[in-house]
C-alpha cells in the first residue's frame, strides 16, 4: 500500500509556510514503512532538530480505480481517520531552499502516526463540515475543518488518480490546517475528530 499526502490545502497553512495557493492539489507520497500505529510511541529521530506535528484528516480508499470522476470519487473511500504527517521542519526547509526534493523530510520512518480506528462515513453526516484536532500536553495546538480545505476530498481523489493508480488500503493524507508546530520529548498527543480520540501517542 501506499500513502499519498496532498500540501498546501488549507490556506491559513500556506500563509504560515510563505507559500502560494496552488492550482491543482500538491502531493507527494510516504512508503508504508512510515505508518506508526496502535499508539505506539514516537521516537524522536536524531537526525532533524526540529520535528513538527502536521494533523491531517485521513481517507483510506476501498476500491481500486483509475483516472476517477470528481463525480465517482466518493465511492473510492467508506472510512476516514486521523493521521499525522511528522515533518522534519529544518531539513525540509534546507531542502526547499536549494529547490531539492524534500522526501528526507516527510518520509522517513515513522513519520506517519496513523489513529487506530477509521470512522466509517455513514457515521458523518456532513464531509464537508469535519472538525477535527490535535492537543499536546492537554492544550489544543491544531484545529481544522474540512469546510477549509482548498481542494475537497473528490476532488483529490479525481486529481490523484489521473497519475496513480489507487488501491484497496492505500492512504490519502488530505493536509494539515495552519497551527503546525514543534513536539518535543515527553510531549502527549491527542488527535481527535469530533468529539472522538482517535489517535494518543507519546514522544520519546
Ligand atoms: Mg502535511
Amino acid at each position: 500500500m501506499k500513502i499519498i499526502c496532498i500540501g498546501l490545502n488549507y490556506r491559513g497553512h500556506i500563509v504560515e509556510m510563505e507559500s502560494s495557493v496552488p492550482d491543482v492539489p500538491v502531493f507527494f507520497l510516504k512508503p508504508d514503512t512510515a505508518i506508526l500505529r496502535e499508539n505506539r510511541p514516537l521516537f524522536y529521530p536524531d537526525f532533524t532538530n526540529r520535528l513538527e506535528y502536521e494533523t491531517e484528516l485521513v481517507l483510506r480508499i476501498s476500491r481500486l480505480g483509475r483516472s476517477i470522476s470528481p463525480k465517482f470519487a466518493s465511492r473510492y473511500f467508506t472510512e476516514i481517520g486521523i493521521g499525522l504527517d511528522m515533518t522534519a521542519r529544518d531539513l525540509q526547509k534546507a531542502h526547499r531552499s536549494k529547490g531539492l526534493p524534500w522526501e528526507v523530510a516527510k518520509s522517513f520512518d515513522n513519520a506517519a502516526p496513523l489513529s487506530r480506528e477509521f470512522i466509517p462515513v455513514s457515521e458523518i453526516s456532513d464531509l464537508k463540515n469535519i472538525e477535527f484536532g490535535l492537543d499536546i500536553n492537554g492544550t489544543t495546538v491544531q484545529h481544522g475543518n474540512s469546510a477549509d480545505m482548498i481542494f475537497g476530498f473528490d476532488e483529490i481523489i479525481s486529481y490523484v488518480s489521473k497519475f496513480i493508480t489507487l488501491k484497496i488500503g492505500d492512504l490519502i493524507f488530505t493536509g494539515t490546517p495552519p497551527g503546525v508546530g514543534p513536539v518535543h520529548v515527553g510531549d502527549k498527543l491527542r488527535a481527535y475528530i469530533g468529539n472522538k480520540t482517535l489517535l494518543e501517542l507519546e514522544v520519546k
